[in-house]
């Protein structure tokens, strides 16, 4: 079977040893989201483990790291300190550069872009840009519509953005940190 040299990039990005997990389960059976995921991370392990091209893409192309809220519950269980979250957050921006992307992902890279796209323009988070730009990436339209007029009324939703006169500095931030992603994962 092919062997994947993306199992050595991963190590060297990341700092994680795939090769110390020795499959007790303790991450499977402290995540909470393992029975929604097609590979609960005990599995993932050992699906990186055997360093095949076929198995790396079926993890990219997996729910499991779209599903992973990097809650760090499988870190804290695992006797040998297997930082399963920073694999999840290098395994998402592979599946990205790779467009191996399972469906579940489009909402929350939706959510995300829209998210930085709040802070690069309006230097904070500004809730109804970004509700409305999640809603035309994603075309959920009607969703949740009902809660706005009562969020408006309790003062949780503003009309307008605040004021932001830095946005120069926000550019370079943003320019720098695509910079550096480029480093981490050339
Ligand atoms: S960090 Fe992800 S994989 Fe680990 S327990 Fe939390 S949700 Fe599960
Ligand atoms: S808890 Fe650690 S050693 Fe046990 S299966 Fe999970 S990653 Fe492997």
């Amino acid at each position: 079977m092919e062997k994947n040299h993306n199992i050595s990039d991963l190590q060297l990005h990341t700092g994680v040893e795939v090769v110390r997990c020795y499959q007790c389960g303790k991450c499977s059976a402290g995540c909470v989201l393992a029975s929604e995921m097609n590979f609960p991370p005990s599995y993932l392990m050992r699906l990186l483990q055997t360093g095949t091209k076929e198995n790396y893409d079926k993890i990219l192309l997996s729910n499991s790291i779209w599903l992973c809220l990097n809650c760090e519950n499988c870190l804290g269980r695992c006797p040998m300190e297997i930082d399963i979250p920073k694999l999840m957050d290098y395994l998402r921006t592979q599946s990205v550069k790779e467009n191996k992307l399972h469906p579940d992902s489009k909402p929350i890279l939706a959510f995300h872009r829209s998210f930085l796209d709040s802070i690069k323009y309006t230097g904070r988070l500004y809730e109804v840009g970004l509700v409305a730009a999640f809603k035309f990436r994603t075309f959920r339209l009607a969703q949740d519509m009902a809660i706005a007029p009562v969020m408006y009324l309790k003062g949780k939703l503003h009309i307008f953005p605040e004021k932001f006169n830095d946005r120069k500095r926000m550019k370079r931030i943003f320019a720098q940190t695509i910079e550096n992603t480029k480093t981490d994962n050339p």
